[in-house]
């Protein structure tokens, strides 16, 4: 089953007079356990359809299905606790909470979506183990490589057991060795757990591993390809 569906999606920007059509008449449908490479120029609406999905935004005009549900038809309140409960995000600053500690960053979504503290002490120790990261649990992200605090955010997301992870430039702030890592625990806990993950990206070492790759251009989908992501 699909775990998110966009029909027809476009999104219009204003800004005093000036238009952006940022997306003009997006279809796209992500199957459960796919690893998704979302490509483009700069400017082609690759964040703007993230956001999307992600139920940060919403569209001008068009629907957005997660998990079988029309999120264009929800309330705000609901269309939150949908994405609170199915979807993960992982940004290209990381977007860690400065004064948290590791372990406190991974178990934020977790307070918020009100699980009991005993099971939220296992997830997120799981999740950090996941990441290879129990023995920095108690540093703060000052105190953390780039690529160390990318995996933390990549924890952070995958906390809350989520149908889909979304990842925007999740590597444009790193060197290739801490680039490498981040795509490779994101490839291992997509075989090993099956979580979905898109990520938009224009890195080609980054598009490699993906085993499908979406192109969009001045906001459309121009390309879509089934690829073999390296292993
Ligand atoms: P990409 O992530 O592929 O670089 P974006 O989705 O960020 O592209 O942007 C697509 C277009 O929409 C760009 O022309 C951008 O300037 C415009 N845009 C994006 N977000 C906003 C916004 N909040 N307000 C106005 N214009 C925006
Ligand atoms: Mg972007």
């Amino acid at each position: 089953m699909e775990v998110t569906k966009v029909i027809n999606a476009t999104r219009d920007f204003k800004i005093g007079e000036i238009e952006t059509h940022a997306l003009r008449g997006v279809n796209l449908s992500i199957e459960d356990g796919e690893f998704t490479a979302l490509v483009g120029p700069s400017g082609s609406g690759k964040t703007t359809l993230l956001q999307l999905i992600g139920l940060l935004d919403q569209p001008t005009s068009g629907q957005v299905f997660i998990n079988g549900q029309d999120a264009t038809r929800l309330s705000r309140n609901q269309r939150a606790d949908l994405r609170k409960g199915t979807i993960g995000f992982i940004f290209q600053f990381f977007a860690l909470i400065p004064t948290l500690t590791a372990y406190e960053n991974v178990e934020m979504p977790l307070l918020l979506n009100g699980t009991k503290p005993a099971e939220r002490k296992a997830r997120a120790n799981e999740v950090l183990k996941a990441v290879g990261l129990s023995d920095r649990a108690h540093h703060r992200p000052d105190q953390l490589s780039g690529g160390q605090q990318q995996r933390v955010a990549v924890a952070r997301a995958l906390s809350i057991n989520p149908k889909v992870i979304l990842a925007d430039e999740p590597t444009a702030n790193l060197d290739t060795e801490n680039g490498k890592q981040v795509m490779d625990i994101m490839q291992k806990l997509n075989k090993d757990t099956g979580v979905t993950f898109v990520f938009a990206t224009h890195d080609p070492r980054v598009i490699s591993y993906a085993n499908r790759v979406v192109t969009l251009q001045d906001g459309l989908i121009t390309k879509d390809s089934k690829v073999n992501g390296k292993s």
